[in-house]
This record gives structure tokens, C-alpha cells and sequence, in this order.
């Protein structure tokens, strides 16, 4: 049998990171983790407490919730959209944790140490078996620095912003939330989360020295895909 190893995906937002991580994942019956996922919930739990307020995130109420442990994130395979749902407390939240109300938030929570201690030390208890596809900012560099297949994952600020219009405008319900979407709001989250994850203090946004890098602004992602797998293919030979 084949060995199994980690592979961490890394890279920008809205750049197409988990489609891919999602993707080889199933290909290679390995299990997939959003760690995005993870500190989107951990904001979605402070603005439904009254922690987030327009002020900014009120962090000593934050931690003192952490360190009584009132925030269980967890994963369950959905079947039928074929890819794990993100539950906070036992309450399904795929769809509230991916609103731009939470991607306008999320950053300066990921920012919080006690935030990211908390969640790493999670999703390093996820890749304890290895067999692991794992996406993120610092999954190859500070969760699973020793991971044997690491990708890291670009494409231009406006490619990004338009990807993640077309996939907002696709899963719009009505015609009232196609229109309150905008490129430019969407353009600017993007540019800024990108600043916030790449300058903070603990486990900046940064490509890990032995990361693969790819830059899939003009790739399709079927060939991404392929790009991937026979990456992976060649790392598992060796390993
Ligand atoms: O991947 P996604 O865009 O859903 O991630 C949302 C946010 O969570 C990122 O902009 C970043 O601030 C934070 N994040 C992080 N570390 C990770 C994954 C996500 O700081 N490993």
C-alpha cells in the first residue's frame, strides 16, 4: 500500500485553494480539512455573541469563551454536495460562515493568538494518521511544517475577485442578493485580508521555502487538477 503523507495547500484568498484541495482529496480518498472554515466560524460565534461589534472584535469576552471551550467546530461529510459541512456548537453553518459578512470579519479573529493556538492544535490532531489534504495560510509553514507535499497556491488580486463574485452570484438565491454583490467591495476584501494574513505577527501568510508554487490565474481547474495529482504522484513515489 501506498503511504500515506500531508499535503498542505497554502496560499492568497479566493484563489481557488480548496476547489483543488477538495478535488485530490476525493481522487486519492485522502480526508479533506478547511481550515478557513475554522476561523470563519470562530468569527461567525463572536458576531452572534455580541463580540464583534462594529468597533472591532471585543477579545478578552473572545478568549474568555475559548478558554471555557463554549466554541466546538467540527466537520460531517455531506453526501450530497460531496464535501464536509463546517458545524459550530452542533449547528450546521457552511452557509453563514461563507457570506461576506463573515469574510469582512474574519481576518483580525484570525489574528488573535489564542485564536490560532486553539485551531492549530486542532487541526494538528486532524493529521495525526497523516492522509491529509489541508488548506490554509500556514498550514506548510507552522501546522505541519514537516508535511511532505506542500502547495503553495496564487493568482492575481482581480482574477481572485472575479472567481469569487461569479461563485457568490452562482449560490445567490434570490435576485436582491445577486444585486447587493459588488466586484469592488468583493476586489477589496480580498486585497484587504490579503494585507491583514500576510502581516500579522503569528503564522503570516508567507510561502514555505520548499513549497511548490503555483500560479493558476490562466489555468483552468481541470488542469490545475492534473497539475496536483501528478504532483502528488511523484512526491508519494518518492516518499
Ligand atoms: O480560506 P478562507 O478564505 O475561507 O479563510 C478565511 C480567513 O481565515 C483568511 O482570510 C485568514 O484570515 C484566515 N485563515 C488563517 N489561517 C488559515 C486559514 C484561514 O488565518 N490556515
Amino acid at each position: 500500500m501506498e503511504k500515506k503523507i500531508i499535503i498542505a495547500i497554502d496560499g492568497h484568498s479566493s484563489c481557488g485553494k480548496s476547489t483543488m484541495a477538495k478535488q485530490l482529496a476525493k481522487e486519492i480518498g485522502y480526508v479533506y480539512v478547511d481550515t478557513g472554515a475554522m476561523y470563519r466560524a470562530v468569527t461567525l460565534f463572536a458576531m452572534q455573541n455580541g463580540l464583534y461589534p462594529d468597533e472591532g472584535v471585543r477579545e478578552d469576552a473572545l478568549q474568555n469563551a475559548v478558554d471555557e471551550g463554549k466554541i466546538q467546530i467540527s466537520f460531517k461529510f455531506n453526501a450530497e454536495m460531496g464535501r464536509p459541512d463546517t458545524y459550530l456548537n452542533g449547528v450546521n453553518v457552511e452557509t453563514e460562515i461563507r457570506q461576506m459578512a463573515v469574510s469582512n470579519r474574519v481576518s483580525p479573529v484570525a489574528a488573535l493568538p489564542f485564536v490560532r493556538t486553539l485551531l492549530t492544535e486542532q487541526q494538528q490532531a486532524m493529521g495525526k494518521e497523516k492522509g491529509i489534504v489541508m488548506d490554509g495560510r500556514d498550514i506548510g509553514t507552522a501546522v505541519f511544517p514537516q508535511a511532505e507535499m506542500k502547495v503553495f497556491v496564487t493568482a492575481t488580486a482581480s482574477v481572485r475577485a472575479q472567481r469569487r463574485y461569479d461563485e457568490l452570484m452562482e449560490k445567490a438565491t434570490s435576485q436582491a442578493e445577486k444585486d447587493a454583490l459588488s466586484y469592488d467591495e468583493i476586489l477589496k476584501n480580498v486585497e484587504e485580508r490579503d494585507y491583514i494574513d500576510s502581516h500579522r505577527e503569528i503564522a503570516p501568510l508567507r510561502q514555505a521555502e520548499d513549497a511548490l508554487v503555483l500560479d493558476n490565474s490562466e489555468l483552468t481547474r481541470e488542469e490545475q487538477s492534473a497539475w496536483l495529482l501528478a504532483k502528488y504522484k511523484e512526491i508519494v513515489s518518492r516518499c
